[in-house]
């Protein structure tokens, strides 16, 4: 990278990731659960999209009973504590809180919430949960991120046998290595992936399923198999310069800044970033945070089509990052690493037959903003190479896994899906509720096939 931006002081790294939202205290907690109305029909409860029993563990809180919270939350969700602290609660939860309706602050569930896990956890996690003997069947997985961790979690539980195979050296996926630092430290993750081990989950890291191990050698080891493999590479922006020394993928930057060895984590002074998702938000207040003079946002279209939520947007402002929108780059100009990128002014055409405004270019109105960093974070792909590999599974167009709304059985019987690899990408929750559905379809697939055999 040709301008570095120069080391912060060790203080202003732990000041800059600090929490966003500190922690409530056992008064606060209470005082907050206290303003719940309890409603009969739990608008909040149905926003959550592993159907928490919001009002029911709120309560719970009101009384003291922490723990009988904490299985509460627990019953419904196997990574509670990522959720509490990345869920986008205000479009979620909070966001359907009747509070809103009344035109006052919804009760912050997402803080309470953690207030409960993080009490679970200081306790030593004390057992809440009744483990069934083991039934003698074994299920493979394949991927420790959210769903993986879910659907162990669910089978252990029910007496299964499970094994987690993870290609990375820490276990966790997505909620150790990708969420910003400043809304969950990587021990955190760690907290949720101990839980699950401690009901007897093996975890495996460094194994690569397709490479080292193929899922052929996992069907004949095990009566099932969980694929819970998340999305893979950032795609390519396939224009000039791409390959110049400076230009990193978003999820690559944000895995190198989870390491939380901020000193080696080398930063541009001047970053573009391109994209306006919430990874592209992550990744530019990360830039910043690590002493970027400036950061810029580069987008093709407006703010109302960016797929960032308006917190995450609100934070970049307030993190000085500038946003380039109705403009798209070009080429990324340098001779060995990035000295500027060449973007194009952008207008929308008229929504076509499915309401999307197709950005094009406008002629001669090209500029340059000089950079030293450029940050790729247009999106994942699909891991369809590895996918489509694996014996009778099918996959729709967009490369995601088809599988069976209630069960998330894939085409090839044995197999099941779900997280990112089935819907192209979604939040931690979604994947935490598939892991646990697929679990339950796991278990009536191989409960169906015992009573076969008597
Ligand atoms: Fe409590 Fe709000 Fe849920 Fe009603 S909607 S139960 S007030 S958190």
């Amino acid at each position: 990278m040709k301008n570095i931006a120069p080391k912060l002081q060790a203080d202003q790294y732990e000041r800059n990731f600090s929490d966003l939202h500190p922690p409530f205290t056992q008064n606060a907690a209470t005082t907050e659960a206290l303003r719940c109305l309890y409603c009969y029909d739990s608008p909040c409860m149905k926003a959550c999209p592993t159907h928490i029993d919001i009002s029911t563990f709120i309560k719970k809180i009101s009384t003291g009973n922490l723990l009988g919270s904490a299985k509460t939350i627990y019953q419904s969700n196997w990574v509670p504590l990522t959720c509490a602290k990345a869920c986008p609660v205000d479009v979620l939860c909070e966001g359907a809180c009747v509070y809103n309706v009344k035109g006052e602050d919804p009760i912050q569930i997402g803080r309470l919430q953690r207030f409960v896990i993080e009490n679970y956890f200081e306790k030593g996690m004390p057992t809440i949960f009744d483990k069934l003997p083991n039934n003698g069947k074994s299920v493979g997985i394949v991927g420790s991120g959210p769903a993986g961790l879910a659907c162990g979690a669910e089978l252990a539980l029910l007496g299964y046998v499970v094994t987690i195979y993870e290609a990375n050296k820490i276990p966790g996926g997505l909620n150790t290595w990708g969420i910003a630092p400043y809304k969950m430290r990587r021990e955190d993750s760690l907290k949720e992936v101990e839980l699950v081990k401690s009901f007897g989950v093996d975890i495996k890291t460094e194994v690569m399923i397709g490479k080292t191990v193929k899922v052929d050698d996992l069907l004949k080891q095990h009566d099932a198999v969980f694929l819970g493999v998340g999305l893979g590479e950032s795609p390519q922006l396939s224009i000039q310069g791409e390959e110049l020394s400076g230009v990193i993928g978003a999820l690559d930057f944000i895995e190198k800044v989870k390491t939380e060895n901020w000193k080696d984590v080398n930063v541009g002074k001047k970053v573009a970033v391109i994209g306006a998702g919430n990874t592209s938000i992550d990744a530019a207040t990360e830039a910043k945070r690590l002493g970027a003079e400036q950061v810029y946002i580069i987008y093709r279209r407006s703010d109302v089509e960016m797929s960032a939520y308006e917190f995450e947007y609100q934070l970049a402002k307030k993190d000085g990052i500038v946003f380039h929108f109705l403009t798209s780059p070009k080429q990324i100009i340098g001779k060995d690493s990035v000295e500027g990128i060449e973007c194009v002014k952008m207008k929308l055409e008229e929504p076509d037959i499915r309401g999307r405004r197709k950005p094009i270019p406008i002629s001669g109105s090209e500029f340059t903003i000089n950079v030293d960093m450029v940050i790729k974070a247009i999106g994942q792909e699909t891991k369809s190479n590895f996918l489509s590999s694996i014996p009778n599974v099918t996959l729709d167009e967009e490369g995601c896994v088809i599988v069976d709304q209630t069960s998330y059985q894939t085409t090839n019987p044995k197999i099941f899906a779900g997280g990112d690899c089935i819907n192209g990408g979604k939040e931690v929750v979604n994947a935490a509720y598939d892991g646990k559905r697929a679990a339950q379809g796991i278990h009536a697939f191989l409960s169906d096939q015992s009573k076969g055999e008597k």
